[in-house]
């Protein structure tokens, strides 16, 4: 990640002739990070953000009492090279709250207990995660555990290979082809699925699975998590933003691109914007998400194979919650991982993140999943009301808190909800469902002047903050490397299926 960061400063550094204009379409973390670099490459980012604010799913913004909402409650993971590196290199790691080296799980047969994985300080990767499976003793027996190992060690022996051979199963199908144990997916798959893309492990991808334990494993303390100090807009975003204009580039909200115009040889021409008026560049990037792309695609460019890999690749609906109680619940300053059926992650944002810390009354902030019957989940819950998310999440949380929460409190009656916030994103990260990783397209496109970015174009980490970054990041790169006129990785090579269908079509 460092070495990929320090080239946009050494070779890939455009001398002022072979200077761009490059207008990046979308101000999330992929097209903020790809103008922070363009920037450092001596080059003319433009970044357009529709909307009033930067971060796309990270942003959040205050309600009329001054609190902060977000569309995302949002980790950091040590094993996420290419975010460190963003970090320290604007100077804001101590921005970074990092927590105690463990993962929590509340435990489903014992309302209000939780069990905990402890990775012991010193034992390298991926010895203290096999210890702090192995030493925990209330999530598997030691059969299971040991059922458990064989066919995961593939993955830490070929490595990238075997993981991305298992992307046509599901994690249910891999577990049923090598006899894992089914209490696996209970205790461990179905949360671990469903805070990686909120789905359900019938519909995840195994590749998923792998590719973030791979990613964790390798490194001591990758799967160490950390919160943000306060909201991304300002703690995160605003930075980079900085980073971009002090190097001569422009980070503009309120812009809503609607429309690339073509040539005649199918480049762009110029971009048209909502407001009708007409941006023109050099060189032209789209980070916006995966279905945004799909609806802004120009006709002509829809025939190609390149652009029809989109088709099948869709994001995944999601919801986040924010309840704020009368009291200090249980005080847990981390992540937990509920195990409901409704529910993924969440945590107690008073103690878990400065700037929303207080001392008297909880802030939960929760992931709701899956919500969609595409997600896995059985009922439509994106299109149900506020009240309807908020009253099952409560009877979610009477089974996670019993001593604070509902009738079985000690006084009776338990914590008082006194306001909430939903925010709902009913299409957020691609749906990793078996099957897709190989239709997401290189960064390269086949159109000159255009390139592409985002969570959800290819890149070896999943739709994440750290995939987005470096999405951002290998698109940044391409452009540079082409206005030196030095070689580019090239196209990433597209599936037969596609290319099958592209031939019919055109002989049509
Ligand atoms: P986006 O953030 O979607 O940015 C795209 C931008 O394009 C948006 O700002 C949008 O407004 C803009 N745009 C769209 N159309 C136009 C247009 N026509 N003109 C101009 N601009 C336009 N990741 C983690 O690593 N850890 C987590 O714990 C985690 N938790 C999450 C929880 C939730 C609830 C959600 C929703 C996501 C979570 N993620 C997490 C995923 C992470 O947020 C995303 O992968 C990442 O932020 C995506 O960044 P991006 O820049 O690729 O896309």
């Amino acid at each position: 990640a460092g070495d990929l960061s320090k080239r946009f400063a050494t070779d890939l550094k455009a001398s002022p002739e072979q200077k761009k204009k490059v207008v990046i379409v979308g101000g999330g973390l992929s097209g903020l990070a790809c103008g922070k670099y363009l920037a450092e490459a001596g080059h003319e980012p433009i970044v357009l953000e529709a909307r009033d604010v930067l971060g796309g799913k990270v942003s959040a913004w205050k309600d009329k009492d001054g609190d902060w909402i977000e569309t995302g409650l949002h980790i950091f993971f040590g094993a996420y090279p290419n975010m460190m590196n963003l970090f320290s290199e604007l100077d804001i790691e101590d921005r970074l709250q990092w927590k105690v080296h463990k993962m929590i799980f509340a435990m489903q047969e014992l309302p209000g207990e939780f069990t905990t994985f402890d990775f012991i300080k010193g034992i390298p990767a991926p010895l203290n995660f096999g210890l702090a499976i192995l030493l925990n003793q209330k999530m598997l027996t030691l059969p299971e555990k040991l059922q458990t190992a064989p066919p995961l060690l593939p993955m830490l022996i070929e490595g990238q290979d075997f993981i991305d051979k298992q992307d046509e199963l599901s994690v249910t199908d891999f577990m049923r082809k090598y006899g894992m144990p089914e209490r696996i997916n209970e205790e461990v798959f179905i949360s671990m699925a469903k805070a990686l893309d909120f789905i359900d492990p019938d519909k995840l991808s195994m590749t998923v699975v792998l590719t973030a334990m791979n990613r964790f494993l390798n490194e001591t303390d990758g799967l160490q998590m950390a919160f943000l100090d306060g909201n991304q807009p300002d703690r995160l975003c605003e930075p980079m933003k900085q980073s971009i204009e002090k190097n001569g580039g422009k980070v503009l909200m309120k812009q809503r691109v609607k429309e690339w115009v073509l040539n005649e040889d199918d480049s762009v021409k110029h971009i048209l914007m909502a407001n009708g008026e007409v941006i023109e560049a050099d060189e032209f990037i789209s980070a916006v998400p995966v279905d945004v792309m799909k609806r802004m695609c120009p006709e002509p460019w829809t025939k190609m194979p390149f652009f029809q890999q989109m088709k099948q690749l869709e994001g995944i609906p999601v919801i986040n919650i924010h309840l704020w109680f009368d009291r200090k619940l249980q005080n847990v300053d981390h992540l937990c991982f509920s195990r409901s059926p409704l529910l993924s992650v969440y945590a107690d944002m008073s103690t878990t993140c400065k700037e929303y810390y207080d001392e008297e009354k909880s802030m939960i902030e929760l992931v709701f999943a899956p919500c969609s019957p595409i997600a896995g989940g059985k009922t439509n819950w994106i299109a149900k009301s506020n009240q309807e998310i908020v009253d099952a999440t409560m009877k979610e949380l009477e089974r996670l808190f019993p001593l604070e929460i509902g009738k079985k409190a000690p006084d009776g009656v338990g914590a008082k909800l006194l306001k909430h916030a939903v925010v709902k994103t009913p299409r957020s990260v691609y749906a990793a469902v078996p099957g897709r990783n190989k239709y997401r397209p290189s960064q390269e496109t086949p159109i000159k002047n255009f390139t592409l970015a985002g969570d959800w174009t290819s890149q070896k980490f999943l739709g994440s903050m750290e995939g987005a970054v470096l999405g951002g990041k290998l698109a940044a790169e391409v452009v540079s490397a082409k206005a030196k006129g030095m070689k580019t990785a090239g196209l990433k090579k597209i599936n037969d299926d596609i290319m099958a269908e592209a031939s019919t079509f055109s002989g049509q």
